[in-house]
């Protein structure tokens, strides 16, 4: 119904009575009255004058699926979402809603307060200035083809910040970097027996609109933001939908035999570390190593002083070798 009410105040170009309101979508006035003032909570500037009835003058820069929709092309990623102010952690609600969710339930909230990245590490997540959102997925794959989901994640967004004009990198296996810094990190999480999977959460944390100031200073030899770094402000409206609709295309192509195909194509020539050397950091070990391709399974190939490994995402953590990349 809100959406309705929503659609009704953009398509009318000048002010629309509360009567003929209620009288298309058959309910009170006062409904429509209680509609209008929740919208005014949210930040939609509504313009009201009696007996002429209601003008919408500006919609607030937020990500309520109203607000989407107009972009999206999903079939059925995004298309039940379900959207917080605030939140503790996208994924954690996600996993509390997952069993009963349909695949492509998104849960996006406008700031996190206790946002995870890998391993448990904090991600921080100011309040409207970023994407912050997870997507419910239940692929029937082996529960060992899951980090081909994150890597599929990753070429989403980097398509969709191609589409608007933004060149981005991966930085293997998880994390989009704009000129070497890191935007966006994806956390990919599975609830499952040994060789069935209940359901996948991705987690998608894109750092849109935030300033100089939203990041602390222990972060900013490796964190920026796209705002900062293409100097304007970006549409988060317009990329939330991008990405889902991104993802929805390279994901159904995924499931239909669990590989990731053509899309390696892309995965190699976004990666910021092939031909690079790096750190490997596995559960305390370092090693080097010089990193030569990605493999059809979405691994990294290393080649190091003892012969060529194939890496695969696990608990890996991969760093330049005297910074972050
Ligand atoms: P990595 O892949 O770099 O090993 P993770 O994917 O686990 O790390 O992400 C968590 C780490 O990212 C944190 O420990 C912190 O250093 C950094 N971080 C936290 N919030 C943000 C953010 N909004 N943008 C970029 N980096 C962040």
């Amino acid at each position: 119904m809100k959406n309705k009410i929503l659609n009704i105040l953009k398509e009318s170009d000048d002010f629309i009575s509360g009567q003929k309101i209620s009288d298309k979508l058959n309910i009170t006035r006062a409904a429509v009255w209680k509609y209008i003032n929740a919208f005014k909570e949210e930040g939609y500037e509504i313009e009201s004058i009696s007996r002429r009835g209601y003008k919408l003058i500006s919609s607030p820069d937020i990500l309520p699926y109203e607000e989407i929709e107009k972009y999206l092309n999903t079939d059925f990623i995004g298309r039940d979402t379900r959207y917080f102010d605030s939140i503790d952690s996208t994924n954690k609600k996600a996993k509390e809603l997952a069993l009963d969710a349909k695949e492509g339930t998104v849960v996006i909230s406008e700031e996190q307060i206790g946002g995870k990245g890998r391993l448990g590490r904090t991600w921080i997540s100011p309040k409207n200035k970023g994407i912050w959102m997870s997507i419910v997925l239940k692929p029937s794959i082996e529960p060992s083809k899951v980090s081909k989901v994150t890597q599929i994640g990753a070429i989403a967004v980097v398509k969709a910040l191609e589409n608007m004009g933004i060149k981005s990198q991966i930085k293997w296996p998880n994390d989009i970097l704009v000129n070497g810094k890191k935007i966006c990190g994806i956390l990919t999480e599975m609830s499952g027996e040994l060789n069935m999977i209940d359901y996948i959460i991705m987690g998608i944390g894109i750092n849109v609109n935030l300033d100089e100031k939203d990041i602390p200073n222990d972060l900013k030899h490796k964190a920026t933001s796209i705002k900062i770094e293409e100097g304007k402000y970006i549409d988060r409206k317009k990329l939330t939908a991008n990405i889902l609709n991104t993802f929805e295309k390279y994901y159904i192509d995924f499931k239909k035999d669990g590989e990731l195909g053509e899309i390696i194509d892309i995965l190699r020539e976004s990666s910021i570390l092939i031909g690079k050397t790096v750190r490997i950091i596995t559960r305390g070990e370092t090693r080097f190593g010089k990193v030569i391709d990605i493999n059809k399974d979405g691994e990294l190939q290393v080649e190091f002083e003892t012969g060529i490994e194939n890496i695969y995402s696990g608990e890996v953590s991969v760093r330049g070798i005297d910074g972050y990349i």
